[in-house]
């Protein structure tokens, strides 16, 4: 592998005079340093340190906080961490105490109170643990409940989406004590971390944790409902839950930083497809390269450490693209969890040498990358609420929850679909590797029949899963599921849980999260108003989700959400098909949404509103940078080696005319039409790009203009001489590992 980096770079030094747009020195010796570099990763040895013991050994844990604090403190705690009770203002000290004792010993520093801001990254503020006098005495004095409890960083550089005038810079950070603080390791020490919402001083969320806890609160609330008219005595507090699958790629470093639109858009805005593409579906499930490999040893050494469950790792579809996948954990903890696992990703890549993608669209023509948000609510006492048993006809519990997640997404697909608007999350939605833009859902052969069963006046059968026989003695009968997978539906039932498959790669998970807890709570709140004070709760309970059926029933579909028929269906049966980010984002602040987010004290209207300013702004953003990346890139590095290589063909042709010999020059011709082409396309995107206004603009102009620059590019780069191309290739840098 590192042959072939050098080799990239002798050939950036070895331009032809002609055709050499810069001197060999600066960026391209950088690439040479970066490719001479030694790898850094540790190597992981499971074998002397076994998970179990790494597990969790940065958290502060409730273990770890049972050894630490006084047994009514740590109650205490393990109320409001378990049953989502009001944390006791008094303990604060004395957790602050021993979580600052903890992370000293830990050799950490400074602590941070970490927040998620609007723009979906992760951000912290660091502050010292110790202050002047305490490198003297014993005492560090500063790590007060009070501080921990409450931080005030400088809001008025997260955007607030119109919520706050720019002088009004104060915010608040306050301790979340359901997500567990943790130590964060780098090269140079190591800071303790205090997971935190983030709110403006009048109150409003700038951030994606508050609605999150906002909303499973709700959710709790009523999920409680329905569970008491099935006649539970004893009703643990009910948590949402959430398993996000992680796409991404790997990329060798020294390719990365030779492309400018990888570094400054995250995505890859030229580029020829390959020889060989992803058609050999050899990728998915393949044996994982060793580099990769030591790569998700690191990752997942780190994770555990931080207490996070990373369970499976493997290939996905495209080449050099991975998937990662924790365990389930209550919702709150897992988006924590989940920007934390992006962070560690970026930072482990780094250390052996590649850089990690989590674009949803870096490389066109190839499959992109999306964040499967599994999803469920249960508790201690009922557990998953989701669970449909063997015969989920005659399990009215399930059913209603079932339902209420049907009529939820009915009435608020528009939302859904708003909450994974994205530039990036445009390229994939609705592309065949997708999920469309079309909010649907897949319930499996089982349970849409028992739907349509009780649509036609009751169910009384569930159609049962049988047994695989694979007619080979040897091996063991397999019990079957009883409904098969479907990879093209947005949002699926699987098994016991339903997955929300349409989030993108890059996005945090909260935003979804908070999405579909509110709705549900929309949902049980209405199902539990139709059946209490019922006299027959059993007839009820078939009325209500008759009446479901009959209203919201048009959002089931198993079929395969690729084809032409379902877009046509689709339509007829009302459903929204909302392509682009321009069209979706109105949906945070459409009557319905407003309305339940208000009723269920998640998010208020104007907090909506700065949620779909925010969301403008960074698609037009997106947009503007990679257009400014398309002009220069296509400006300074393409148009001069084509013109160039045009001139030298003519120069040989005249040459060659000169000596009376016989002249090809089909190469120059093609060559100086998509050289015209260029200046002119580049033209037309300069002028759509200085005239872009409305949201619109930019999908439907910018855009567009943008793609047919790159058609000219690409197509040079199929013409152009291999080694006076300045961009590493497709090929380079989806197979070289
Ligand atoms: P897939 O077969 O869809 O690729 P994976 O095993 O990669 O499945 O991921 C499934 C995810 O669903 C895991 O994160 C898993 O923990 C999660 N999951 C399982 N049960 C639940 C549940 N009750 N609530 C939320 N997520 C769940
Ligand atoms: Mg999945």
């Amino acid at each position: 592998m590192i042959t072939r980096v050098i080799r990239n770079t002798e050939v950036i030094r070895t331009l032809r005079p002609n055709t050499r747009m810069t001197t060999p020195t600066g960026r391209s010796s950088a690439i040479a340093s970066i490719a001479g570099r030694t790898p850094t990763g540790q190597s992981v040895n499971f074998h002397d340190e076994s998970p179990k013991q790494v597990f969790g050994s940065n958290t502060f844990s409730l273990p770890v906080m049972k050894e630490m604090l006084k047994p009514a403190t740590y109650d205490s705690m393990v109320k409001t961490v378990k049953e989502g009770q009001k944390l006791s203002e008094t303990i604060a000290d004395e957790v602050a105490d021993a979580m600052c004792r903890w992370a000293v010993a830990k050799g950490a520093t400074h602590y941070a109170h970490v927040f998620y801001p609007l723009t979906g990254l992760t951000a912290e503020k660091h502050d010292s643990f110790y202050e002047p006098g305490s490198f003297g005495n014993e005492a560090i004095s500063k790590f007060k409940g009070k501080v921990l409890i409450q931080g005030e960083p400088d809001a008025s550089s997260f955007p607030n989406g119109g919520i706050r005038a720019t002088h009004r810079a104060r915010g608040y950070t306050a301790w979340d004590p359901t997500s567990p603080a943790y130590i964060l390791e780098s090269a140079n020490g190591t800071t303790l971390c205090i997971p935190t919402s983030f709110v403006s001083w009048t109150g409003e969320a700038l951030d994606t944790k508050t609605p999150v806890l906002k909303s499973m609160q709700a959710l709790d609330k009523q999920a409680r409902r329905i569970l008491k008219l099935f006649g539970h005595k004893e009703i643990a507090h009910v948590s949402a839950t959430a398993g996000p699958e992680q796409e991404y790629f790997l990329v060798d470093k020294t390719f990365y930083y030779s492309r400018p639109d990888l570094l400054a858009a995250g995505r890859t805005l030229f580029g020829a497809p390959p020889p060989k593409g992803q058609e050999f579906e050899d990728h998915y499930f393949g044996v994982i390269p060793e580099r990769v490999l030591a790569f998700m040893a690191e990752v997942d050494r780190e994770l555990y450490k931080l207490g996070i469950p990373s369970k499976t790792r493997h290939n996905e579809v495209a080449p050099g693209q991975f998937e990662i996948a924790p365990l389930f954990e209550s919702a709150n903890v897992a988006a924590d969890h989940q920007q934390l696992i992006m962070t560690v990703l970026k930072r482990v890549a780094d250390h052996h040498g590649m850089v990690c993608i989590l674009h949803e669209k870096p490389f066109a023509g190839v499959n992109g990358s999306g964040k499967h948000v599994n999803w469920s609510l249960g508790n201690a006492t009922q557990g998953n609420l989701l669970d449909p048993g063997d015969t989920p006809h005659d399990n009215a519990q399930f059913l209603v929850f079932a339902g209420a997640v049907i009529r939820a997404v009915d009435k608020f697909a528009p939302l859904l679909r708003a909450v994974v608007a994205s530039a990036g999350n445009d390229h994939r939605l609705g592309a065949n590797e997708a999920p469309p833009a079309i909010i649907s859902v897949y319930l499996g052969d089982q349970l849409a029949d028992v739907f349509e069963q009780i649509k036609g006046g009751g169910a009384t059968s569930s159609r049962q899963r049988g047994t695989l026989h694979i007619g080979v003695d040897v091996l063991p009968p397999l019990p079957k599921d009883a409904g098969d997978r479907n990879r093209t539906s947005p949002f699926a039932f699987t098994g016991n849980r339903f997955e929300f498959r349409a989030v993108g790669s890059n996005q945090t998970i909260g935003t979804a999260l908070s999405a579909l807890n509110t709705i549900l709570t929309d949902s049980l709140d209405y199902v539990a108003g139709k059946l209490e004070g019922a006299t027959d709760l059993n007839a009820a309970i078939q009325s209500v989700l008759k009446e479901i059926m009959d209203h919201h029933g048009r959002v089931i579909f198993n079929g395969n959400g690729y084809s032409e028929e379902w877009h046509a269906e689709a339509a007829k049966r009302g459903l929204p098909n909302l392509k682009t980010t321009a069209d979706a984002l109105s949906a945070y602040t459409s009557h319905d949404v407003v309305e339940v987010f208000e009723k269920y004290g998640v998010l208020s209207h104007d907090e909506l509103h700065s949620r779909y300013e925010i969301a403008a702004e960074q698609y037009v953003k997106q947009i503007n940078v990679e257009a400014k990346v398309v002009e220069e890139v296509a400006q300074t590095k393409i148009y001069p080696i084509a013109s160039a290589y045009a001139g030298s063909l003519a120069d040989s042709a005249a040459k060659l005319k000169a000596a009376g010999l016989p002249v090809a020059t089909g190469t120059l011709a093609k060559v100086a039409a998509l050289v015209s082409e260029l200046e002119t396309e580049l033209n037309v995107l300069r002028d759509a790009h200085g005239a872009a206004a409305e949201v619109s603009d930019w999908t439907f102009k910018v855009l567009p203009a943008m793609l047919a620059v790159r058609k000219s590019v690409d197509a040079l780069e199929g013409i152009l001489p291999d080694d006076a191309w300045p961009l590493p290739t497709y090929q380079e840098m989806l197979f070289i590992k």
